[in-house]
């Protein structure tokens, strides 16, 4: 069984201006790596589909669904900010709903045993996006929309979201906060963006903090100590990863120092719990990462470790 690798050229027209961090050589960096090391050639190649409306509806609200998708630039105001950090354009509502469309399909090759596991290279993010609410570059929070697909689709009792991004992913934990089916596993550099308070009230949330300077020592002890033990005792039905890379050492967006064989390891540890109570069902869905180099390859070592060939 192949790992799927879901994309679409939609995704790369989606720009927020000159200089920002969330540009379109951020899908190309990884997929050119994934070239150069001949791992493109061994994966399943998915065009990403767009979500529909039932889709989004069980994560975000209509009438935000409704902002999102009826943008329309007019002259002289081709952009809109929804958000400090986020704009919306013309190209950004069809790259959202393809963004969103592509962790559906990944959850249905999955669960129907066409492939063994997925990545998604696919952008605008969405581990910010409350439900009615644009944040942090994301739109549509293409995770829960994936997760939420595969609880209703498939009936599943309990699914585990991880998200290594070193931003917390306080989107994904507005929406299934009350969800007793979601576990959320976060790391994240604390404190930083987006400042959201630690959630002590819902035993689901599991965080690992980490301190401004982080290493790979810090982070695996985090990961061993306060993530594995959790997945353990939840024995989830399926995986997905909020796959953030943006705390590589050479990005500048966080002040920790994780490396390459950091993603390997956290992919390894994560692979073994969704084989052990999973039958290896596992969806990774690329946030952050904003180190052009870095980010290429250290989420083609992610998907080498995926294929099984890491
Ligand atoms: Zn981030």
């Amino acid at each position: 069984m192949t790992t799927a690798y879901i994309t679409h050229p939609a995704c790369v027209l989606h720009d927020m201006g000159a200089g920002h961090p969330e540009c379109s050589e951020r899908l190309s960096s990884i997929e050119d790596r994934l070239i150069a090391t001949g791992l493109l050639d061994f994966l399943n190649y998915q065009e990403a589909p767009k979500a529909n409306h039932r889709q989004l509806e069980r994560v975000h609200d209509a009438h935000y669904i409704k902002t999102v998708l009826n943008f329309t630039p007019r002259e002289g105001q081709e952009y809109r900010y929804l958000d400090p950090d986020t704009l919306i354009m013309e190209h950004t509502p069809e790259a959202a709903l393809r963004a969103a469309g592509a962790v559906v399909l990944a959850a249905e090759l999955v669960m129907s045993q066409k492939v063994k596991n997925a990545f998604c290279n696919v952008r605008p993010p969405g581990h910010h996006a409350l439900r009615n609410q644009a944040m942090g570059f994301c739109f549509f929070n293409n995770v829960a929309v994936g997760v939420a697909h595969a609880l209703d689709k498939f009936g599943l009792k309990r699914v585990a979201v991880c998200d290594f991004d070193v931003h917390h992913g306080n989107g994904t934990e507005d929406i299934f906060d009350k969800d007793a089916r979601v576990m959320l596993c976060s790391s994240f550099q604390y404190p930083f963006y987006p400042y959201s308070p630690l959630n002590t009230h819902n035993p689901l949330i599991i965080n690992a903090p980490l301190k401004a300077g982080a290493d790979s020592e810090a982070f695996r002890q985090a990961i061993s100590d306060v993530w594995l033990p959790a997945l353990r005792n939840f024995e989830p039905q399926m995986l997905f990863i909020s796959a953030g890379f943006d705390a590589h050492l050479e990005d500048e967006m966080s002040h920790t120092k994780l490396r390459e064989a950091d993603y390997v390891w956290v992919t390894e540890q994560l692979m073994e719990i969704a084989n052990c109570f999973a039958q290896g069902r596992l969806v990774s869905v690329l946030e952050g990462g904003y180190a052009l180099g870095a980010l290429g390859r250290s989420a083609s070592a992610h998907i080498g470790v995926l294929m099984g060939v890491q």
